[in-house]
């Protein structure tokens, strides 16, 4: 490929600095600013150059899979849950999104009710957080989750949670061409803007679909992948252009929809309810060495505090740096905090959860306090990543950038601190690539001789109300 100028308003690198107004790429990769002498085309934007943004946790697969069946984001009621996913072709109806708290009467849909909508065919409805999903009794029958996980599967309801939501809607997900929902998943990433991404708890359908298109047609945006607790053994290290099997990802509890994040205390609207543990920091701490020892990383998603503290513990044992990751870490003490930044390990966070979980002082009282602490964990040294944990919040880097910075519109950003635009972006970009690894460390960045994969936007995304769009600064297509 020639060289080329893009010209532009702004060159905005990934420090949120706007350095120029005119790039200089060769052969795919940043020259400079401005300038040189020989370049042969010439390219004008109207809007600002931007690095391309990495999204340090999402779900290829799931995203596809969202994008494929029905989207339950804000039903109001049960039955317009099933209605939505009665609507969904093809031989699993499978959806999305919902949240009981959006219900204009907090009861959770059943087994009864999505037999009624949908008879004939397999049909699965996951809650918005991925810990918790409702069969219908074809699914229950053909995956029969209760032999594996009893005590996560009521079959008179139909209702799942964790690691029986994990195997189920994976083994339901089976009945469709799974190659096709990852690259439905890389595209929808690729055209917003997002050039590299940490894919979490990969299962081995979509590890096999990432190695096949990257080796066949090519990925449109880098992967690094993080195996699960079954299959991490024979994947870890596997790789191919522009993919790579780095870590291994661990769940440590669940979540605070479901009441499944393991909190010190009890659960303020669920008195003895303390959720669920699902790791102590001794598993943690056994998987984490053998990863670290192979030369691989750990990631461990903790939303409670108390799970939290599990994780802090084994890290403090294995001493991961970074390439160790807490996920989430949804709520922290001071003294968690510190800890985090003393082990130098990266905690991946997610500004939309400030939007979707705007019911968070029921669940946690006074303790809401301690959620989404992103500029507290900056000020005292933490290693902070972003990430959308798509398909459970948008894909599109612009709702993130905003809840990041506190402008999260009609729904406002009820709970959480703001970071700084010029933060935001370098935690969205350079920083999100390093907490990924593989073939993605080296993307997010504008400087001489980082990769030419690069968005750009209409406006700036370092002001107040920016609404996107980003894309992608398609120069080798
Ligand atoms: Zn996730």
């Amino acid at each position: 490929m020639p060289s080329i100028l893009i010209r532009s308003r702004g060159v905005i690198d990934h420090h949120g600095d706007l350095i120029g107004d005119s790039l200089l790429v060769e052969d795919e990769v940043v020259r400079g600013l401005g300038k040189a002498p020989g370049y042969v085309t010439e390219i004008r934007l109207d809007g600002y150059i931007l690095p391309g943004f990495v999204d340090a946790h999402l779900h290829v697969k799931g995203l596809g899979t969202s994008l494929y069946g029905a989207d339950l984001r804000w039903a109001r009621s049960p039955e317009e849950v099933a209605e939505r996913l009665a609507a969904v072709k093809g031989p699993l109806a499978v959806g999305r999104g919902w949240d009981q708290e959006a219900f204009e009467n907090p009861k959770l849909p059943d087994r009864r009710l999505l037999d009624k909508y949908v008879p004939d065919r397999p049909a699965v409805a996951i809650r918005v957080c991925g810990h918790l999903a409702v069969l219908n009794t074809r699914a229950l029958e053909e995956v029969e989750p209760w032999r594996l996980y009893p005590s996560h599967v009521d079959r008179e309801s139909g209702i799942l949670v964790e690691d029986a939501v994990y195997y189920a809607v994976n083994k339901l997900l089976d009945k469709l061409d799974n190659k096709e929902l990852v690259k439905l998943g890389l595209e929808s990433l690729h055209s917003a803007g997002v050039v590299g991404a940490s894919s979490m708890a990969c299962s081995d359908s979509e590890i096999k679909s990432l190695y096949s298109i990257a080796r066949s047609s090519g990925l449109p945006v880098r992967i690094a992948c993080y195996a699960n607790k079954e299959n991490y053994k024979s994947h870890l290290g596997l790789e191919a252009p522009r993919f790579k099997v780095v870590g291994v990802k661990l769940f440590s509890d669940g979540s605070f929809g479901a009441r499944t994040a393991a909190l010190r205390d009890d659960y303020e609207d669920d008195s003895g309810n303390r959720g669920r543990l699902l790791l102590t920091s001794r598993d943690i701490a056994e998987i984490g060495s053998y990863a670290l020892k192979a030369g691989y990383r750990i990631a461990v998603h903790a939303i409670g505090d108390r799970a939290l503290d599990e994780v802090i513990e084994a890290y403090n044992r294995i001493s991961p740096g970074a390439k160790g990751r807490v996920e989430h870490a949804s709520m922290a003490w001071d003294s968690q905090v510190e800890e985090l930044a003393s082990l130098g390990v990266y905690v991946v966070v997610q500004p939309r959860f400030r939007v979707s979980d705007w019911w968070l002082a029921q669940r946690l009282g006074g303790r809401v306090g301690l959620a989404y602490r992103f500029k507290t964990m900056l000020d005292r040294g933490v290693r902070l990543a972003l990430s959308t944990d798509a398909p459970v919040e948008d894909h599109r880097p612009w709702s993130t950038m905003l809840a990041a910075i506190g402008d999260c519109g009609a729904r406002r950003c009820g709970i959480g601190e703001d970071l700084s635009p010029r933060d935001a972006i370098r935690l969205y970009t350079i920083e999100a690539a390093r907490a990924s690894g593989g073939p993605v460390a080296a993307l997010g960045r504008i400087e001489p001789g980082a990769p030419g994969e690069l968005a750009w936007s209409p406006g700036d995304p370092r002001e107040r109300g920016w609404k996107g769009p980003v894309r992608p600064l398609d120069l080798a297509r």
